[in-house]
């Protein structure tokens, strides 16, 4: 695999000696959205939910409010339901840098998104298998798509082209899925020794806990300490499935999930991590 080191950040490195990193998994409702708050400060957000005034709330929950600049963010893939929130987003904050696949969809929503990204001052990068964004001393490794899919179209959902990104602090570890399907898991797991391994502490499980996703085979190979699930409380697809809830806790994989904690927020220090979900 060829790495492709992307140094998207403007860092000052004389302050970056090691300090705290938070990932916080918002309770958007139905939907995803990952914040991260590298020790430099500096603000990544991964998907955004369905809701652009929730999204709102819960980033001037965590970000000062004179703080209107977002250094990254990573659309794991156009769907309403990670996508939504971005548009309110893009007119509040300053964004500036942007990692998503190009994959189109035919909906309004994902119309907006690619007017507002064009009128952005921004660094747009297309995500593909190989890249490595480094952010002070965290890296952002990309595993999935395997190929530059900009310019496809999707026509009923795009889950399966999710950006899979594993984010490696020092000794801690998370992997962020989108909502891959079993095939992608699958697909991943022959490649997870090469160069950096797929396995991670903190497992943002995909799509939501759909059954067609979390495969049992995948979840061994994996065994994550911690499985995040995002989703809405009593949402209409009945996620997450009984099955994937057996699947974790078979292999004693701590479940949280945001339909029940609210928002949980993980702090690693590089060695440990501290789990705080209210
Ligand atoms: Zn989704």
């Amino acid at each position: 695999m060829v790495l492709v080191v992307m140094n998207v950040f403007v860092w000052n490195e004389v302050f970056s000696q090691r300090g705290e990193l938070e990932v916080v998994f918002f309770d958007v409702g139905q939907g995803d959205s990952i914040f991260i708050e590298t020790p430099q400060k500096h603000q990544i957000l991964i998907d955004s939910g369905p809701s652009g005034p929730v999204m709102l709330e819960k980033l001037s929950n965590q970000m000062p409010f004179w703080d209107r600049t977002i250094d990254l963010i990573i659309l794991t893939h156009p769907d309403y339901d990670h996508l939504r929130g971005f548009l309110d987003v893009l007119d509040r904050y300053e964004v500036e840098n942007i990692l998503w696949t190009g994959v189109l969809r035919e909906t309004k929503t994902f119309g907006k998104w690619v007017e507002k990204i064009a009128a952005e001052n921004t660094n747009i990068f297309i995500a593909e298998r190989g890249q490595v964004i480094k952010a002070g001393d965290a890296l952002f490794y990309i595993f999935h798509p395997f190929e530059n899919l900009e310019g496809v179209l999707a026509e009923k959902n795009s889950n399966e082209t999710s950006i899979v990104a594993k984010l490696v602090f020092h000794k801690n570890t998370f992997l962020f899925t989108g909502d891959i399907g079993k095939k992608q898991e699958q697909a991943l797991l022959p490649r997870s020794d090469s160069v950096v391994n797929l396995s991670a502490q903190v497992l943002k499980v995909a799509h939501h806990g759909s059954k067609y996703s979390s495969d049992i085979g995948f979840l061994e190979i994996m065994e994550p300490e911690v499985a995040v699930i995002s989703c809405g409380r009593d949402n209409s697809y009945g996620h997450p499935h009984p099955q994937v809830l057996r699947g974790l806790e078979k292999f004693g994989i701590i479940i949280l999930r945001t339909d029940e904690k609210g928002d949980i927020k993980v702090v690693a220090d590089g060695n440990s991590l501290l789990i705080n979900n209210n």
